[in-house]
């Protein structure tokens, strides 16, 4: 398989699987069908790197379906100016999507393996604009607060008091809420009369481990 081929099952993916689903925004499909999902998988999955579902990436994790990732980018209706925050770095597909869509990002994963292995595929790639950070993602990143989008990639029990708190007035948080086998996509608006919720659907992601997330080992 050559580039050229991995570039045409992109844009077929995109075609098929995410525009065909009703995601319309034309720079959210056009990062999809620019960054090159195989290169964050191990090269014994490329065949299926296209495929409508997520695939493992080591340490029990997953890169998620195509699908999910353009729709919870397109609730984030990033600008080019935006600072995002993204909890749940796992393979680094998703902070390059974000990468493409918005001035600056800033990634956690509390898995440094992972982070580590995201990072060698980000330089490789030539990312300029996305930092990383080992740690518990449900504190945010305080320092770097306020954020116009923060995108969390794992299961969530509660929205995360700290994560609505570095929210900038305007800014919007997409995150998966409910329990350990289904959660419903979720965005929360800051707005001058608080925070308003939206609902779009079902999902199914690993659990987010931490202070504000799941306990680690518990089974609920
Ligand atoms: N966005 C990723 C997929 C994420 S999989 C991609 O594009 O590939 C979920 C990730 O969330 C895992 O890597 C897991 O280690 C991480 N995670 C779970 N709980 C976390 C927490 N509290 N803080 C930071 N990362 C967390």
């Amino acid at each position: 398989m050559t580039e050229d081929d991995y570039t045409a099952m992109r844009h077929r993916m995109v075609e098929t699987q995410i525009a065909a689903r009703g995601v319309s925004d034309p720079r959210v499909l056009a990062a999809m069908k620019k960054v090159p999902r195989h290169r964050f998988i191990p090269s014994t999955l490329w065949d299926q790197a296209h495929g409508d579902y997520p695939l493992p990436i080591g340490e029990d994790q997953t890169i998620s379906q195509p699908y999910i990732v353009a729709l919870m980018t397109e609730m984030l209706e990033l600008k080019d100016t935006d600072r995002v925050l993204e909890i749940g770095t796992g393979s680094g597909y998703q902070a390059a999507i974000l990468a493409e869509l918005a001035a600056q990002v800033y990634t956690i994963d509390r898995v440094a393996s992972l982070l580590a292995q995201a990072e060698r595929i980000l330089a490789k790639l030539g990312y300029t604009n996305i930092k990383t950070r080992v740690g518990d993602g449900t504190l945010g990143w305080p320092e770097e607060m306020p954020f116009e989008a923060i995108i969390v990639t794992a299961g969530a029990p509660q929205v995360p008091r700290p994560l609505t708190e570095q929210l900038a007035l305007g800014g919007r948080l997409v995150i998966p809420v409910g329990d350990r086998w289904s959660q419903t996509l979720t965005c929360v608006r800051k707005t001058t009369e608080g925070l308003k919720f939206e609902y779009h659907g079902g999902c199914r992601f690993v659990r987010l481990i931490g202070e504000h997330g799941w306990q680690e080992g518990g089974w609920l």
